[in-house]
């Protein structure tokens, strides 16, 4: 029968203080099992997780940072109220937030809502994933799984892909340590990041500019099993662990 994928199409402009799950139900009728993928940024505008730009005063460092990556400093000064930790602060800001995602300039956006206010990412997009999967369950009477995304850059490759900063319904990672290969070979670390798979996908339904389609609907994946590691801890992680080497080998040529 293979995997269905639909935008949800029609959505408003979001404001703070919308349902969004009854916006949604009202337009698409779920069915157990299904997933629902929808763009942090929708989450954060329904929330009022913005800033406007005017209320914001930088400091010395936000506006020498900002002078260094051509920036508004305004703007630098709300990536770095994100962050728990700086990775790399020129050409851009590159930040690790609380709950383990890193992403370029904190994941803050100035697209997609009116000129002179920015959007943050939802400050536990984890906690935001199970109450959508809780409050979808009441409204349309549905087991449906939730992944929050948000737009990535990465490392090694130009282009960027939708990433799950929350997920709720499903494990993060399916995982095939300990499954034997076609040729009978033991898999001794394949784990596969199905959450970010899935948020790949939406994100082209998506679009990143005036679609308008904040959210996705899959049905008929097949389930699968795992864990929710999907961060590294700050031990495992060797590119993490390079870029601090050598930030802190620049502050030391100074
Ligand atoms: P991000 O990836 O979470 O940063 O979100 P984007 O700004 O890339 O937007 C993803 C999709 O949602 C695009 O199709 C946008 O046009 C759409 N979108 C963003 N905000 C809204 C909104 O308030 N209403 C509707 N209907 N679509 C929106
Ligand atoms: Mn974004
Ligand atoms: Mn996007």
């Amino acid at each position: 029968m293979g995997v269905q994928v639909f935008g949800v199409e029609g959505l408003p402009m979001i404001k703070k203080g919308d349902d969004l799950c009854t916006l949604i139900c009202t337009r698409i009728a779920f069915e157990n099992g299904d997933i629902l993928s929808i763009a942090s940024t929708i989450y954060s505008k329904a929330k009022g997780y913005t800033r406007d730009l005017a209320s914001i005063h930088p400091s010395q460092n936000a506006r020498e940072i900002a002078e260094r990556d051509h920036e508004d400093s305004r703007f630098v000064q709300a990536v770095l109220d994100e962050a728990e930790d700086i990775l790399l602060d020129t050409p851009f800001i590159l930040s690790a937030m609380s709950y383990g995602h890193i992403g370029v300039r904190s994941g803050v956006d100035r697209s997609n809502i009116e000129n002179g206010f920015i959007i943050l990412l939802p400050p536990d997009p984890m906690a935001a994933a199970a109450e959508m999967r809780k409050r979808l369950k009441l409204i349309a009477g549905k087991d449906v799984g939730v992944i929050i995304t948000d737009t990535c850059g990465r490392a090694f490759r130009r282009g960027q892909t939708g990433n799950a900063i929350g997920w709720s319904g499903m494990h993060a990672i399916r995982d095939f340590r300990g499954d034997q290969d076609l040729f009978g070979h033991e898999l001794k670390i394949t784990e596969e990041a199905v959450v970010d798979e899935i948020a790949g996908f939406a994100n082209f339904i998506m679009g990143e500019s005036n679609q308008g389609i904040p959210a996705v609907v899959f049905r008929g994946c097949p389930p699968w099993l795992g864990h929710d590691q999907l961060y590294f801890t700050r031990n495992e992680d060797v590119i993490r662990s390079a870029l601090k080497a050598c930030e802190s080998a620049k502050d030391k040529d100074k």
